[in-house]
């Protein structure tokens, strides 16, 4: 059998022909899989990592079903609602660029908290062919009747498991009330938790099921390493690793809003241009910054997992854990950042004695051992915590911890706590 092209899916020659100016010379195996059933008009439940091309997996068809031909006048007809400010931006770009044509170009309404709600009911006046979304900011348009949604055939729930977690659950029942009951339901997740599952259940009717390649597949993509280090010199460390590897954008993850500043800064006044990024910093700020990271005026991006979500950065190379993630899953959400649309990327993560375990947890649920590297100059010297010190380096084994052992243990798990990003 021959590849699939966009054609071959049942895309018009059109959309086909965006495609390729695009870019686009081949579908990903999730636009394969999702094309064809959405243009049939079926729901769909996407299991997708960002970087599996999902947004033109879904904006794709449903542009050619509801937007396709010119309206008389604008309704929006396609809702989709993401869990971020940045997921907003890009989602509504990959809609301009894949359905903008000259003759009637679309309207496309980005609404999300953190900027004026009135420029955002100027913008939606007279209609719009499609919203894009954050839950909160949406339903303080409904309220002010700033948006009708009564026109809406299609509904999208992209990154479905933040959305939940950002408290969608309360927020679901108001925003469906505004849509008709006849519609085409898809929803995206990353990860597949109970409640995502229940939020599928009550919402897709006859739903086929799409998986773009599994987590686990994915991940081989993307080279992991960890690397044994103090959490008092990982700055340091970073630092010299950006040097040494030439390494160009850059994201680094932290535990607090504030280690984004401090790492940042500490960074920066050695030399290595980098920036914070988090979720207090204005949305023009936010906007400039990530600016500056695609271009190439910064190198690092330090940040944390909440504000991270949705950045897309073409060609980040690295994504440092300077902290752990805190779930396995947010290590599968962080290490993805990198090595999208196929290209290769590596994920690199700092791991002291106190943290040790819970790498060992991660690395069991990614089925995956990692040698602890050491870099000259940056060896550990910190010892493992009191539990595990029978078994670590210099301890006689069957010899009880001393006193001077157990306080430079405390020490060691001190200066890696959740606060302990100063470093
Ligand atoms: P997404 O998973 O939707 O965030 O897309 C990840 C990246 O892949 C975006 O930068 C897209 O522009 C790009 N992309 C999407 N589909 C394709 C494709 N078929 N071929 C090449 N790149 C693509």
């Amino acid at each position: 059998m021959s590849a699939p092209t966009f054609a071959s899916l049942g895309l018009s020659p059109a959309l086909a022909q965006v495609c390729a100016q695009a870019g686009f010379t081949t579908p990903s195996p999730i636009q394969v899989e999702a094309i064809p059933p959405l243009l049939r008009g079926q729901d769909l439940l996407g299991l997708a990592p960002t970087g599996s091309g999902k947004t033109a997996a879904f904006a794709l068809p449903l542009l050619q079903r509801f937007l396709a031909r010119g309206q008389g006048f604008r309704r929006v007809r396609v809702l989709v609602l993401v869990p971020t400010r940045e997921l907003a931006a890009q989602v509504g770009e990959v809609f301009l660029r894949l359905g903008g044509s000259p003759a009637r170009p679309l309207k496309i309404a980005v609404v999300h908290g953190g900027v004026s709600v009135n420029v955002q009911m100027l913008r939606l006046r007279g209609g719009a062919d499609i919203v894009v979304a954050t839950p909160g900011r949406l339903l303080d348009l409904l309220d002010r009747n700033a948006v009708r949604l009564d026109g809406v055939q299609a509904l999208v729930l992209d990154e479905a498991d933040r959305l939940l977690d950002l408290g969608f659950a309360a927020e679901r029942e108001r925003v469906l009330a505004a849509l008709p009951a006849q519609r085409q339901n898809l929803l995206f997740s990353a990860t597949f938790p109970p409640d995502v599952q229940a939020l599928a259940d009550t919402l897709l009717h006859d739903a086929v099921r799409v998986a773009a390649a599994s987590q686990v597949e994915a991940v081989p993509e993307i080279e992991q390493r960890t690397i044994a280090v103090d959490a008092s010199r990982r700055a340091e460390l970073l630092r010299h690793l950006v040097l040494q590897g030439a390494w160009r954008r850059v994201l680094v993850f932290v535990a607090t809003r504030y280690a984004t500043e401090h790492v940042a800064h500490k960074l920066a006044s050695r030399g290595v241009p980098a920036a914070a990024f988090h979720g207090e910093m204005s949305q023009s700020l936010r906007t400039r910054v990530l600016q500056d990271l695609r271009e190439g005026a910064v190198d690092v991006l330090v940040t944390t997992d909440l504000a991270a979500r949705g950045i897309d950065v073409p060609g980040l190379s690295v994504v440092v854990n300077y902290d752990l993630p805190r779930s396995p899953d947010d290590y599968v959400h962080r290490i993805g950042r990198t090595a999208r649309a196929g290209a290769n990327g590596i994920a690199v993560s700092f791991v002291s004695a106190a943290t040790e375990a819970h790498m060992r947890l991660i690395e069991k649920r990614q089925e995956v051992r990692l040698a602890r590297e050491q870099v000259a100059g940056f060896e550990p010297v910190q010892v493992e915590p009191p539990e595990r010190a029978d078994a670590g380096a210099g301890g006689i084994k069957g010899k009880r911890p001393s006193k001077k052992d157990k306080l430079r243990a405390a020490a060691a798990k001190q200066g890696d706590g959740p606060q302990g990003s100063g470093g």
